[in-house]
């Protein structure tokens, strides 16, 4: 196996910029890689291998020439499909965005271009992200390279799959319940979350706007650490980012982390949780003790109503943004002979399943005589949710939780349970709800060998804890050395 592909982007990045690699060759062992092995994972929906190769030569030539270089110069990337990049194909994994070429680049997109990245490929994922297997993808599912049986996790499944398998470095994915974080758990790698509003959503396909943050995946945590900072900052073009002085996360991540409190939230740790999952857990838990961090019972008491209240608000958000498929203004657009019929048909042939199944939840959950009793209602829920953490803070500086109750489960148990789909995420959510960063790491092994992921939450824009907490445990582990025998 060629050595470049088990590197990490911080060393790539480092060897591109000595000349003791080529991005080119860099680039193309990937590539080369993605030939070998994404015919059995499917990571991918299209592989830019034109597109990645110039990039390539560009920074080659750039560095050549002694000009200045960006964080990221030379070093490939897997973008997940619902992220623009300029002239190049962006699905959505729907049917109705099949065809549709990007018109102009995401504002992440500009940023990793002005660093230097090269863009290898678009990821599969659930169609308009929503979803936690990749199985609601119009095209095909992702498999687990752990074990191609299982899940890869969603929506960012195939961001996943393509970092775990070595097909990249480095990978985006967007998460508005859990879709990072969760699939990056079930793949064995790092996954970030930032603060809402850290990270611009300007050419990103918008899901649920009060909750989608677009973040890092990658196999350890200084390299997601590296891509945050070349993708944070503030933009005028996503009202909802904010102005706050984006730190180098790699100034603080080596930091000890003697004294610091970490708080296990009881309502996490329940009777439903799987036993490889708890004893995995437990032993992070021991190694942060041995780190001279402070371990404490916290309550984060709304928990219960948190997938509810979600599910209340992602679907309603989702009805209005999904509106502006109508197969007029782009898009799949059917035959018909009138525009009611084309409004209906395109939508009705254009949308998958699960993604009709939310817009009729939460055009029913908005409509004039239910408003208040469920969007309303759910949006105090949220408010409580959000105190819990504020609370919680005020004695603890992280929280440490599983990031998913069940390793990766297998392709088609629970696709015709919505219900048991969506508890999936029970320990991602709220951190989208309280706005508040988190991360997964990889934390161990269920006993048929599936990886199993930690999570850790921070308060708002204080990643800088989180990462470094995550570096310490990293240190003290082997689990990011480890790659699936794919
Ligand atoms: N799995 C969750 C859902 O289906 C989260 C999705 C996401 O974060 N995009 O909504």
């Amino acid at each position: 196996m060629n050595e470049i592909i088990k590197m990490s982007a911080t060393t790539l990045a480092e060897k591109i910029k000595n000349k003791d690699l080529t991005s080119v060759e860099v680039t193309q062992a990937f590539i080369n890689r993605a030939k070998e092995v994404d015919p059995k994972i499917k990571a991918y929906i299209s592989i830019t291998e034109e597109y990645a190769l110039k990039q390539a030569k560009e920074s080659d030539k750039k560095i050549a020439s002694g000009k200045e270089i960006g964080q990221l110069e030379g070093v490939p990337i897997a973008i997940k499909d619902n992220i623009l990049i300029e002239n190049i194909k962006m699905t959505a994994s729907s049917k109705i965005l099949e065809n549709y070429v990007a018109p102009y680049d995401a504002t992440v997109i500009e940023k990793l271009k002005s660093s230097g990245a090269v863009f290898i490929g678009k990821t599969n994922l659930d169609e308009f992200a929503m979803g936690s297997s990749t199985e609601n993808s119009a095209f095909f599912t992702t498999r687990n390279p752990w074990n191609t049986e299982h899940i890869p996790g969603g929506s960012s499944g195939g961001s996943a799959s393509a970092v775990s398998a070595m097909t990249a470095p480095l990978a985006l994915g967007t998460d508005t319940g859990g879709s990072i974080r969760q699939p990056a758990s079930c793949c064995g790698i790092v996954g970030v979350k930032p603060t809402y509003g850290r990270v611009s959503r300007f050419g990103a396909v918008a899901f649920a706007s009060s909750l989608d943050q677009i973040g890092p995946m990658s196999k350890t945590v200084e390299d997601s650490a590296l891509l945050l900072n070349v993708i944070a900052g503030y933009d005028k073009k996503d009202s909802t980012s904010i102005d706050v002085a984006v730190p180098n996360y790699l100034d603080t991540i080596k930091q000890d982390i003697k004294g610091l409190k970490i708080g296990l939230p009881k309502e996490y740790f329940i009777d439903g949780l799987d036993s490889d999952v708890k004893k995995s857990i437990n032993e992070a838990i021991e190694i942060y003790k041995k780190l001279g961090a402070e371990i404490i019972e916290i309550s984060l008491p709304h928990t219960d109503y948190a997938v509810a209240i979600y599910y209340i608000i992602c679907c309603s958000e989702a009805s209005a943004n999904l509106a502006r498929y109508d197969g007029v203004r782009y898009g799949f657009r059917a035959e018909c002979d009138n525009l009611l019929d084309e409004y209906q048909k395109s939508r009705g042939q254009g949308f998958g399943p699960e993604v009709k199944r939310r817009i009729m939840l939460g055009t029913y959950a908005l409509s004039a005589g239910y408003y208040d009793a469920y969007y309303g209602k759910a949006q105090k829920v949220r408010t409580l949710i959000k105190q819990d953490f504020e609370n919680a803070f005020k004695t603890v500086d992280l929280i440490l939780t599983p990031s998913s109750p069940t390793p990766a489960f297998k392709i088609g148990e629970k696709s015709s349970d919505p219900l048991q789909m969506y508890l999936s995420d029970i320990f991602t959510i709220s951190c989208n709800l309280a706005a508040i960063p988190g991360m997964s790491i990889p934390c161990g092994f269920s006993q048929k060998g599936i990886p199993i992921g930690m999570q850790l939450l921070a308060k708002n824009f204080d990643e800088q804890t989180m990462f470094k907490s995550a570096y310490s445990y990293q240190q003290s582990t082997n689990w990011h050395k480890q790659f699936p025998n794919i």
